[in-house]
């Protein structure tokens, strides 16, 4: 089995653990209401999607009465 010939160094490390990080999370406004929404997902705020295949129902349930909306196009 191979086996390191010398110890990895403190800038070594550093250096290979600089490319290592969490990806931001991605982040954009919503054209009906002006709130972050995830890109690719309904906005959590009021519904809006207009990603592809955007013939997607957002159904909200507030106190029993149930409210659909379809995205224009
Ligand atoms: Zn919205």
């Amino acid at each position: 089995m191979g086996v390191p010939k010398r110890k990895v160094s403190k800038s070594r490390k550093g250096n290979r653990h600089s490319h290592i990080r969490v990806p931001a999370v991605a982040v954009r406004l919503c054209p009906q209401c002006r709130k972050p929404y995830r890109p690719y997902r309904a906005c959590t705020f009021c519904g809006y999607y207009a990603g592809v295949g955007s013939r997607v129902l957002w159904v909200r349930r507030r106190k029993g009465e149930e409210e659909t909306r379809s995205a224009q196009r």
